[in-house]
């Protein structure tokens, strides 16, 4: 039997993030915003971290599904420079030991780029402290918004926004990640029982964007879906998504991405069909979907 059915009018938002990782809400505060937010269906997606599984999981509100997941750096190494992207990767064994590891090294890796980006702030005169930045961000997945964060609380910029522009963390201060090979990450998620959706893959404002071949390739390996619907996506590379995702195969998905007051985007912005939620449910063999009894 499937595990936490849904209805066909379900509201089912496949993409959040917490203070495991960037997000403004704790676990418990995230579960009880998608309860209130009406939704059906959440995933709890963190950078690189599985650490928010069991504070949401202990919080569940009754009638609310959580499905559990992670957001995974990966990069695309064929490109001249590679191109950085996002793997959501669903449902998986957190305990499998080369993706966890994986996932290690990716966390332990952010916080020598977060201590190096504030050392290049620092030598230009940019009073921000390292610990007090990895002090803030609590132990969750340390990544530029908690340093952006911390631009806003020196009132050098007045928004995440403005911190991400090219003057700060969007190029100047910029530093590339240890992220995961892409190929190797697909592989890690499905070997693990996961279900591996490549993350908006048309955001072309946070940076290049990867040519339809890798994700046709990405297919092959194991790639189960594509997120189409996301606020990063103009209706054309929506469709544009919808349309190759129909070509190969691969289901789609829509969510908001809600990061709480880091970003301004709502839950359940954009939403998922009951069918996709399905297929990811099926697919899984890692862990399934919990709802509160
Ligand atoms: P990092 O993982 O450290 O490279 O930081 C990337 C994260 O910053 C993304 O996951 C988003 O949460 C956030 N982000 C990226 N671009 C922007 C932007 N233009 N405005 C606000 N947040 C952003
Ligand atoms: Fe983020
Ligand atoms: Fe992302
Ligand atoms: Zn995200």
């Amino acid at each position: 039997m499937t595990p936490c059915p849904v209805t066909a009018d379900a509201r089912i938002d496949l993409h959040a993030h917490s203070t495991a990782s960037d997000g403004t809400l704790t676990p418990a505060e995230l579960v009880r915003a998608a309860a209130d937010a009406g939704l059906d269906v959440l995933a709890i997606t963190d950078h690189d971290s599985t650490a928010g599984w069991a504070p949401a999981v202990a919080a569940l509100p009754p009638g609310l599904t959580l499905v559990r997941g992670a957001e995974i750096s990966c990069r695309w190494y064929d490109a001249q420079p590679p191109v950085a992207l996002h793997l959501l990767a669903y449902l998986f064994d957190p305990e499998e030991p080369e993706l966890s590891a994986e996932l290690a090294r990716v966390r332990a890796a952010r916080e020598v780029r977060g201590e190096r980006i504030v050392e290049l702030l620092r030598a230009d005169g940019v009073d921000l402290s390292w610990p007090e930045i990895l002090a803030a961000a609590a132990g969750g997945t340390v990544g530029r918004p908690h340093i952006a964060q911390a631009l806003i609380r020196a009132g050098l910029v007045a928004t995440t926004t403005e911190a991400f522009g090219p003057d700060w963390l969007g190029q100047r201060y910029r530093l590339p990640k240890a992220d995961i090979d892409v190929f190797r990450a697909v592989r890690l998620v499905r070997a693990a029982g996961g279900v591996p959706v490549f993350a908006h893959p048309r955001a072309s404002r946070r940076g290049p964007i990867v040519p339809d071949e890798l994700i046709v390739e990405l297919a092959a390996a194991g790639l189960a879906g594509l997120e189409a619907d996301h606020e990063d996506h103009s209706p054309a590379e929506r469709e544009h998504v919808r349309a190759l995702a129909a070509r190969l195969g691969l289901f789609v998905t829509g969510s908001s991405d809600f990061h709480g007051t880091h970003k301004t985007v709502r839950l359940g912005a954009f939403t998922t069909a009951p069918e996709a939620y399905a297929r990811i449910v099926a697919e899984a063999g890692g862990v399934t979907p919990v709802a509160s009894t």
